[in-house]
This record gives C-alpha cells, sequence and structure tokens, in this order.
C-alpha cells in the first residue's frame, strides 16, 4: 500500500483549504451519496459531499462535509465536530426502490 495516497485524517475540518490553510465558510457546491448498502447494523449511510473552493489561493477540492447514518430506528449525524444522535425527533429515510444519487462533479482541479 502506497502510504503516501491515504490523506491524513485527523479530524481535519472539511472547510480548511488543504493547499494554504484558508478557512473557507461553505462549499458552493453539495451533494448527498448515498450507500447502495446498508452497514452490519441495517443502516444507510448518507454522505453529504462537497466541494470548496479557497478565496485566498483559488485551490478547489471536494471534501465530506457531514456523514448521516439512518435506519434502525436511530439517526446518527456525523460532521466534523462529531457524532451526533437524533432519535426519534426524525424520520428514518424511506427507501422507495434503489435511489442511488451520484452526482460527481469533476470540476475540480487537480495536480
Ligand atoms: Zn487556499
Amino acid at each position: 500500500m502506497d502510504v503516501g495516497e491515504r490523506l491524513p485524517r485527523r479530524r481535519r475540518e472539511p472547510n480548511i483549504c488543504p493547499r494554504c490553510g484558508t478557512k473557507v465558510d461553505k462549499p458552493y457546491k453539495t451533494w448527498q451519496l448515498v450507500a447502495p448498502m446498508p452497514d452490519a447494523y441495517g443502516r444507510i449511510t448518507i454522505t453529504i459531499m462537497g466541494m470548496y473552493e479557497c478565496p485566498n489561493c483559488g485551490h478547489k477540492w471536494r471534501a465530506v462535509v457531514s456523514k448521516i447514518k439512518t435506519g434502525g430506528g436511530e439517526v446518527e449525524v456525523e460532521t466534523s465536530k462529531g457524532k451526533r444522535k437524533l432519535g426519534a425527533t426524525q424520520q428514518p429515510v424511506k427507501r422507495e426502490g434503489p435511489i442511488i444519487e451520484i452526482d460527481i462533479d469533476e470540476e475540480e482541479e487537480e495536480e
């Protein structure tokens, strides 16, 4: 395994520019990735992805904004601030057939 390909993911804020460290307010675009398969606990993971653009150096990158796990009567939201469980206050996502929304925008600059 090439360790160089693995980003150090030490609870890094998704909105910090990986190039210059500037904090970006919010992504200019977000979308959801819904896992096609439930996890071992029967929960569906919804990943909220965001595209960020650094106002300082113009770097664009894609990052996970948050993750939502739903199913089994509870909803768990995972963000850079940690995990949060939302018991019955939120309705579980209805699954009406396979709703797989994948919209990966390849506009980002890669170097
Ligand atoms: Zn930057």
